[in-house]
């Protein structure tokens, strides 16, 4: 009888671990399952846990040459566990948004593990416990926690892409967003 109760809550928590990604919800689109899928799968893969929400934003009019951006806060100490507001720009090709969402969600995942600390209403930010003050002055790629999520980033695109092909192939979404695509 006990070891009948022993392997029942094994099982649940077996369950309970394979369900504890982040808690992601997708705002002002015209294809949220599609974003979600792509989130979750991410989130799994870095081991984001339910204790991170994410909420997932695509957004006209960003300025030029910027495709996504990542904000985050701590409220952990108040029960609200880590929040991520991810902004995509809306104005790109549907398989770039989903390649940018790869690209933010490591940024969640720097920040959510407090290797990427951003000094508040400052441009001064802390990698790995280095100190970078204004970071306008160092280009894009030369920031480190811009390497890892390029890198990691790009591999999670493409291991969503080889897992679900179908769900990863262009759509009429693509070509709708290309006509209005002025970069
Ligand atoms: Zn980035």
């Amino acid at each position: 009888m006990n070891i009948l109760l022993i392997s029942f809550l094994f099982v649940l928590c077996i369950q309970n671990t394979a369900v504890a990604h982040a808690i992601i919800r997708v705002k002002n689109d015209y294809s949220v399952d599609e974003l979600e899928q792509h989130a979750l799968f991410y989130a799994d893969k870095l081991g984001l846990d339910s204790s991170v929400n994410i909420i997932i934003s695509l957004k006209s009019n960003v300025s030029k040459g910027i495709r996504g951006y990542t904000q985050y806060n701590n409220a952990s100490d108040i029960g609200g566990g880590h929040q991520v507001l991810i902004t995509i720009n809306q104005d790109m090709k549907r398989s770039e948004q989903l390649h940018t969402l790869a690209h933010e969600m490591v940024h969640a995942k720097q920040f959510v593990e407090g290797k990427l600390v951003k000094e508040n209403g400052s441009a001064n930010y802390s990698w790995k416990g280095w100190y970078y003050k204004k970071i306008y002055k160092i280009a894009h790629h030369e920031r480190p926690w811009e390497k890892e999520a390029h890198q990691l980033g790009g591999r999670l695109y493409m291991a969503f892409k080889q897992q679900f092909p179908l769900l990863a192939m262009p759509r009429g979404s693509d070509l709708s967003a290309d006509s209005s695509y002025n970069d």
